[in-house]
Order: structure tokens, then sequence, then C-alpha cells
């Protein structure tokens, strides 16, 4: 199938064209006909597989058919809610791309920044608003948004929404919207308060169902390569000789964590940039840039941070740490091979995080090969015990990658046994 059979308009079909899009992923197959028809949407899909432009192609055409005296009289006619910045920001620029030739008008308005620009592209007027929760509920509260004239409305990576403790704003945002309206509603898993509130909120609606992000896992060619933790930024540097690597992102666990690989690799005259939630804004937005750009060849992030991010031709994920929760790993290593693409994931295992490592193998069913033919090879296999645990089983107690670690990803991955 290609997008010419999913009778798109033309100005549709030249900006995807653009875009280098020829074959809609399964959710777009799927998803794209009846939003078109104006049907009301359950989607349980994660991002990488083509989730926004399923969403976003049909919301174009719809609104630029029907296009009335809407964008004159500064009518918004479409509310998109995602749980983060970086999120928000992929989407609006998502739009951007798919719409470029219907002269539809967006913006996008998050937390964290201030908000004059954003209110002053709201008076301007605009068709299509992204948001997330908390700065759109400030912003209605200044009486800079009215949602009355909602026609369309998306709930974006719902479950995450509810991780992240935002359901009650996203309740407070859906009171205000008109009864009257369409609603596509995505989560990558439907433990039982998302289904409630997707029950209460859709109307009949079309379900798709698209296999998680590790489906990608065919395509993604995965390794571990058995380290000591004092070795693993002399590993780290040595794989990036390799000219292979074009685009690196390596995931360390904890911020701090995360700078001194950044710290280490600049020492070492490797370029990189660390992104996490104590970063600036603008810190996080241009080390992004720069690395969309080609600019900086490695970015360290955390798992909060790196949620979410969009990145073409991603060649290769590091797990400089590996994550204490399997499913963690299931998304990590589905940053890269998106598309269909072919991506490369490896992971650092010290002796510590053996056990992790037999937890991951047990959940995505296959037993990832090792490298034993490296300069860094594993000599410490009694380190220190490991650090207590608690209840949860989670060895942080704050933090950002402590909330990462209580989300609960899908137990089934969708990997191939062997
Ligand atoms: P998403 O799941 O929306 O985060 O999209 C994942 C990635 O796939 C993004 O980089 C998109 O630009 C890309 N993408 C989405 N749809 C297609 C398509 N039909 N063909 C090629 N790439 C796509």
């Amino acid at each position: 199938m290609n997008f010419t059979d999913l009778q798109l308009i033309d100005p549709i079909l030249k900006a995807l064209d653009e875009e280098g899009y020829t074959t809609p992923t399964p959710i777009q197959q799927q998803a794209i006909p009846p939003v078109i028809q104006g049907n009301d949407l359950l989607g349980c899909a994660q991002t990488g597989t083509g989730k926004t432009a399923a969403f976003a192609i049909p919301i174009i055409q719809r609104l630029y058919l029907a296009r009335e005296t809407d964008r004159k009289r500064k009518l918004i006619s479409t509310l998109i809610l995602t749980p983060t910045r970086e999120l928000a920001i992929q989407i609006g620029e998502s739009f951007a791309a798919y719409g470029r030739h219907t002269g539809l008008k967006h913006t996008v308005i998050f937390g964290g920044v201030s908000q004059h620009a954003q209110t002053n592209a709201l008076k301007y007027g605009i068709d299509i608003l992204v948001a997330t929760p908390g700065r759109l509920l400030d912003l209605m509260q200044q009486g800079f948004v009215d949602l009355s004239t909602i026609k369309v409305f998306v709930l974006d990576e719902a479950d995450r929404m509810l991780d992240m403790g935002f359901v009650h704003d996203v309740k407070k945002v859906i009171a205000k919207l008109p009864r009257q309206r369409q609603t596509l509603f995505f989560s990558a898993t439907m433990p039982p308060a998302i289904t409630q509130l997707a029950n209460s909120i859709l109307t009949n609606p079309v379900r798709v169902e698209v296999t998680p992000v590790s489906s990608t896992a065919e395509t993604i060619q995965q390794a571990i390569y058995f380290v000591d933790k004092p070795n693993k930024k002399n590993l780290l540097t040595h794989l990036l000789k390799s000219n292979q690597m074009q685009r690196v992102l390596v995931f360390a666990r904890t911020k701090h964590g995360a700078d001194r690989v950044a710290r280490d690799l600049n020492k070492q005259g490797f370029k990189a940039a660390a992104i996490h939630g104590d970063k600036s804004q603008n810190a996080r937005q241009h080390a992004l840039a720069d690395f969309k750009a080609g600019k900086l060849r490695t970015l360290i992030a955390t798992d909060i941070a790196a949620r979410g991010i969009d990145i073409d031709d991603l060649s290769h994920v590091i797990n400089y740490e590996l994550p204490n929760v399997p499913e963690t790993y299931v998304h990590r290593i589905g940053r890269t091979g998106r598309a269909g693409a072919s991506g490369i994931a490896y992971s650092f295992c010290d002796a510590e995080e053996k056990p992790y490592l037999k937890d991951i193998e047990k959940t995505i069913g296959i037993k990832i090969p090792v490298v034993s033919n490296h300069p860094f090879p594993l000599v410490d296999f009694n380190p220190a015990p490991k650090p207590k645990q608690n209840a949860q089983g989670q060895r942080h107690k704050r933090g950002e990658d402590n909330r990462q670690n209580q989300s609960k990803r899908p137990k089934s991955t969708g990997f191939k046994r062997k």
C-alpha cells in the first residue's frame, strides 16, 4: 500500500513525498481512513510506530477540507495533549512538515520556558494547539486559551500521563472541551485506569493496535559487552573510534552519570552533550538540535529525558548502564531501528549488573549475543555487594530515573522467542 491509496489531498501527498515517505506504517494504514471519516479512535501504539503521522495526517486533511472562517476568527479547532515538552515539540514539527502546503497554523505550548512567545502565537490565531497539560491549564486560567471551539481532541501517550501523575490535569482539560467532538486516544499500554478513561471520553471508537516498540527488534542488532565499571568509559571511546557510529544515543541511569559520561568523552576529544531534567529547556533543545543536524555525534540521555525523542537515522543506542527494569531496555533500544530502519544496540554490563541482564533476557525471550573480543574484558567478577533494594526492587529513592522505574511497560514485548 502507498500513501496515494489513502485518498489524501495533494498538499499532504506533496509534503509526504518531500519527507521521503512512500509506504504508510501499519498504524497509519489502519488509523488514517477512519479518522478522515470522522470516527473516534483508540490506538494502542507507542512512539516509533509512526503514530504521530497516523493522527496528524488525517487531522490536517479534515481541517483543510472543512476550513471555514475559524482561523479568521482565531478559533482553535484541534487540541493535542501530550505528556512531555520533547514530544510536544516533535508533534509540532510533524504538523509543520505534513501541513506545510496547507496554510494551517499550529503552535506548541509547554512549561519550563517563558509564556510570552506562546501567548503571542495564541493571540495571533491558530488552528492546531499542541500542549502539555500543566502549561495549558495555566494559560487557560489566565484567559489565553479557550477550548470551547475544539472539534478534534487527541490524547497522546495516555499511560505516560498516568505514570507522570498528570491524569487529574488531563481530566480538568477534558472537562472544558465541547461534548460534540472527535477524540483520538493513544496509549502504549492499557491498564484498567486508562481503559476507564478511554471509555469515558470515546464514542464508538475504531480500535487500532500495533505491536509495541519491540516489534522493531528484528531490525535491531543487539550485543552485550561484559566490562568492569571503571573501564566503561574506555570501552565507549574505543567503540566511538569506529566510523560506523554516525549518531549515537548513550543511556545513563542518573543525571549525574550522564554528565560524567559527557565530560569524559569531551576530555577525550569526542564532542558530546548530556540531556536530562536538570538541564535548562534551552540547553536540551540546543543539544537535541545539534544532534539532529549531525553537528554532535553523541548524546547522553537519562530515560526520562530521552522519552519520546524522535531522531531519524540513529545508528546506535548504547546502554552505558543496564536498566534494572527490563521494559526500560526494550524502550531504550527502540530508539534505533525506527520505521523499519536497521539499528544497533550495545549494552555494557559489569558484574553487578548481571542480574539485570538475566531479567532482560527473560523478558525479551532471547539470549543477547556477547562480544568477547574487545580490549576491556571483565576481570572483577566479585564486586562489592549490590545496594539494598526497597520493596519495589528499586535501587534509587529519588530522582527522574526512579520515576522511569515505576512506569509499567508491557510484559509482552513481541520479541521472537528462540
Ligand atoms: P513516531 O512513532 O510518530 O514517533 O514516528 C517514528 C519515526 O518514523 C519518525 O521519525 C517519523 O518521521 C518516521 N515515520 C513515520 N511515518 C513514516 C513513514 N510512513 N515512512 C517513513 N518514516 C516514517
